[in-house]
């Protein structure tokens, strides 16, 4: 038993304390030799997570331990699992140190900042995003492995959509609980606290110059008003500047991104529309991103989940992208030829950036190098295709298309054809490329030729046929012979190690040669080293010109995928305009007509026109009511964003926001559902709709009781009709909204059609207009068998409920006057109503309104 010395008070404890103050927040890996140790309650956390020993120490501090060889894996798995992790090397050689060893963190990993190969996926961005406290608010997002970066200044009320949207694995911030009001974007990120002082835009206005070599921030686009997001750079810039002390690998001038110019998209839609995410986990195929993404390169798969949660505004810019999709659709042979280019181009972006950061392999760049290989044919291809058409979107990128030859060539003259994974491994350069190295290894093969003659002749002049040369790393080389011959060694060998059966020896001879071998494989080892590293410098200071290149790619490769998404699932060019109507002949819901067998999807025509605008679609339940809603939602995503859409036809004003709310008990994105969830996304849509927008609403207000429902389900459909003039499709099985259109100028029936065939009914999905014929359910339950008198019994109740709680009256009655309303007309004039108009429920939390509520029924009651 070791006596108990105070815990951790030796002098390499002093200098883990001392480190670790320094790094807050992280988990520290101390380097100590073959191991990075973690200690105290890093250890315990380091265990647990990792599920390695914990041990003690002898003066009892807690100790858990990875080795270095593995440690790669142990990192990934903490970083995953959303940690921060800050490595600390020894920075001097132990056997010149003197006392303890010099020690640094020389990098810390952290989710959204890693470099490392693998740990990401590669068809989606890996975004860090700092955020200002504010209105508006700033948001800077940096993805270090591709090396974006965009600034983005936003109303407060539209942060939860840009952070949803970028779904960053972390978020720098000043707020003690993250940004402020919003709901966090699912997987939760990781939160990174700052000072509020590092979010100065003045002090990252400087900073932001200088690292782009810019006089003024103008040439980078940006205005006065991004302020908000030029601060949260700068506070992005010192924190990652912190985690990489060896400084930031190349990044792309910022993309200033201007919210208008997107369709705006909020998360309920994103979801519910399933765009890139399944409503269901693990569904696959589900979602529209899936069912577009034939891309073939990384670089496309990101591009194309970017361009498909961000669609465009401005019909002018929606039509330049169609043209390149036109020219891919319209030539099958050139899409093929370009996509058969593309096929096997590796993630140059991520692969440039780890040039640059100084940690690509030998084989990293061997990747590179045959990618750059492919880019001859692929812009053969694009002028073969170009040519076709005069598309501007391809003729840029034909114009401005690098070849990056200079970099093949140079790649290509000094790598081996196939690498080695890591250079310690050896073979990285090929012979021709460098005197000095060609030279040692002449020298080094010469010693081994010789070493192999030597046997030879030792075997003629000792008289011993078996006697070999052989080599093994603690002696070096030798001449072994067996003890058979033991009486034949001649007096000029030297035993050097004894086996069971034979003796090894050495000659002064030996060891001269063996000298000269083992020192030339230092040196080419050195030589190799300095060789390889100026390679890999010379390709990562051409980083901006690969970076450039790659984003030529990924649009290529996102317009051959569309193209090819179009020819094969026959989708047709939108036409996109200014107008006001949404026109869709023959459309289909892209996703499932995929999930379905061929030809088995029933195409619908849908119609929206400024004197036709609200449309509401009744029919049972199975009909297909949230199908056609979506369809639609999918198919205005699809062209806004650039992409053919599946219909015989197509025109679409171009939209400014789109909504897509589901009632509570037909949700099922929510684990659980509330109907004040429900009413309060309803609200945020009555708040933010203008009359330029589309809204779909599937089963509104069914999360309450009938009249509850039918009554806000009236009211929202009203205001959307009267006050915002927006296209709106509201899908409902409540038959009392069908007398809507009787008061509203611009709404209109619909149904979709069942077929009633002896005692069966069959589901033709098909839209027609007009409401549905209300004695649908007691028609079915006729089918099913019930007597007779029941269901004549049944009808007869019908009608007289109808009678009762009909909203509007019917003819030969006057013009509806909204006071006659009833469901309305009683409360219009009781206080309370008042109050709730003037709640602002998008600012409070559902506490706040739970608490209201039971407020205002306790005043109700008091009445
Ligand atoms: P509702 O909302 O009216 O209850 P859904 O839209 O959920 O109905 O559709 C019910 C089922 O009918 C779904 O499984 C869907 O696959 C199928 N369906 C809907 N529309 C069509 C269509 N146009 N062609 C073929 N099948 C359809
Ligand atoms: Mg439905």
């Amino acid at each position: 038993m070791t006596g108990r010395v105070a815990e951790g008070s030796t002098p390499l404890m002093q200098q883990y304390r001392e480190i670790k103050a320094r790094h807050p927040g992280a988990i520290l890996f101390f380097r100590m030799g073959d191991f990075y140790e973690m200690f105290f309650d890093d250890a315990q956390l380091g265990a647990r997570v990792l599920n390695i020993t914990l041990t003690s120490r002898g003066d009892g501090v807690p100790l858990a331990g990875v080795p270095v060889k593995a440690a790669a894996e142990y990192l990934k798995q903490l970083v995953a699992a959303g940690h921060r992790v800050a490595i600390c090397e020894q920075v001097e050689d132990p056997k010149l140190a003197k006392g303890i060893v010099r020690r640094e963190v020389v990098e810390t990993v952290t989710p959204g900042a890693l470099l490392a190969d693998g740990w990401i996926p590669g068809h989606r961005n890996n975004w860090i995003v700092a955020v200002t406290d504010g209105d508006p608010a700033g948001v800077a997002a940096i993805d270090l492995s591709t090396g974006e970066f965009v600034l983005e200044t936003v109303r407060a009320a539209a942060l939860g959509e840009s952070l949803s949207r970028l779904a960053p694995a972390e978020i720098v911030t000043a707020a003690a609980d993250g940004p402020a009001g919003h709901r966090l974007p699912e997987p939760p990120a990781l939160l990174t606290h700052r000072e509020p002082w590092e979010f100065d835009p003045d002090l990252a206005r400087e900073e932001l110059a200088r690292r782009f070599g810019l006089a003024s921030l103008d040439g980078l686009g940006l205005e006065a008003g991004d302020a908000p997001a030029v601060g949260a750079a700068g506070a992005l810039f010192r924190y990652l500047g912190e985690l990489q002390p060896g400084g930031l690998p190349h990044l792309s001038r910022p993309a200033v991104r201007r919210s208008e110019a997107y369709l705006w998209l909020d998360e309920m839609t994103r979801r519910n529309l399933e765009l890139v995410e399944p409503l269901h986990a693990g569904m696959r195929r589900a979602t529209l991103l899936e069912t577009l993404d034939l891309t073939l390169t990384p670089m496309g798969a990101r591009l194309l989940r970017q361009w498909l949660l961000s669609p465009l505004r401005d019909p002018a810019a929606v039509g330049r992208r169609l043209d390149a999709v036109e020219i891919m659709v319209s030539d099958n042979r050139g899409r093929a030829r370009m996509r058969e280019a593309l096929d096997g181009v590796r993630d140059l972006e991520r692969l440039a950036g780890r040039a640059a950061a100084g940690r690509a392999t030998p084989r990293e760049l061997g990747a590179l190098r045959d990618s750059f290989r492919r880019l001859p044919d692929t812009l053969e291809s694009l002028a073969g295709l170009a040519s076709r058409d005069r598309s501007a979107a391809l003729g840029e990128i034909e114009a401005e298309f690098d070849l990056l030859g200079d970099l093949a060539a140079d790649l290509a003259a000094a790598l081996e054809e196939r690498p080695p994974a890591a250079l310690a491994e050896g073979g990285v350069i090929r012979p021709g490329y460098d005197a000095e190295l060609d030279g040692l290894r002449d020298l080094r093969d010469g010693g081994k030729r010789y070493i192999a003659t030597l046997q030879q002749r030792e075997r003629d002049r000792t008289g011993i046929p078996s006697l070999k040369v052989g080599f093994n790393k603690v002696f070096g080389y030798y001449l072994e012979i067996t003890n058979a011959h033991a009486g034949k060694v001649p007096a000029d060998y030297e035993r050097r190690q004894t086996l069971a059966s034979a003796e090894r020896y050495v000659t002064p001879e030996l060891k001269d040669y063996e000298a000269k071998v083992l020192g030339a494989e230092e040196r080419i080892a050195s030589r190799e080293g300095e060789l390889f590293a100026a390679l890999r410098a010379r390709i990562g200071g051409a980083i901006g010109r690969i970076q450039r290149t790659a984003r030529a790619l990924a649009h290529l490769d996102v317009w051959g995928a569309l193209g090819e998404v179009a020819a094969q699932y026959r989708y047709v060019r939108p036409e996109v305009d200014d107008g006001f109507g949404l026109d869709l002949r023959q459309s289909r819901h892209p996703v499932i007509e995929r999930l379905m067998p061929r030809e088995q999807f029933i195409p619908n025509d849908v119609r929206f026109a400024e004197a036709e605008r609200v449309l509401l679609v009744t029919g049972p339940n199975m009909a297909g009511k949230s199908t056609i809603l979506r369809q639609i939602g999918l198919c205005a995503v699809l062209a806004q964003m650039g992409s053919f859409v599946p219909a015989d036809a197509a025109r679409i004003g171009a939209l400014d926001r789109l909504f897509t709310r589901v009632g509570a008990s037909d949700n099922l994105a929510r684990g659980q559902s509330t109907f004040m969830v429900e009413m309060s996304e309803t609200s945020a849509i009555l708040h933010n709709a203008t009359a330029r927008s589309l809204v779909l609403l599937d089963e509104i207000g069914r999360g309450t009781s009938t009249y509850d429902g039918v009554a806000i389900a009236w009211a929202v459909t009203e205001h959307l009709h009267d006050r915002v003039g927006c296209k709106t499709m509201f899908a409902t099985h409540y038959h009392e909204l069908m007398q809507l259109p009787e008061r509203l100028e611009h709404a209109r029936n619909l149904n979709v059609a069942v077929l009633e065939t002896g005692d069966t009914v069959v589901f033709l999905h098909r839209l027609e207009s007009g409401g549905t014929d209300r004695s649908y359910g007691i028609h079915v339950a006729g089918l099913a068998g019930l007597p007779a008198r029941v269901v004549g019994r049944a009808r007869e109740i019908l009608t007289t409920l109808e009678g009762e709680h009909r909203v509007v009256p019917g003819p030969p009655s006057p013009p509806p006057d909204p006071g006659q309303l009833m469901l309305f007309a009683a409360e219009a004039q009781h206080p309370v109503v008042e109050e709730i108009r003037a709640l602002d429920l998008d600012a409070m939390t559902p506490l706040e309104a739970l608490n209201r509520l039971a407020e205002l029924q306790r005043r109700a009651e008091e009445r």
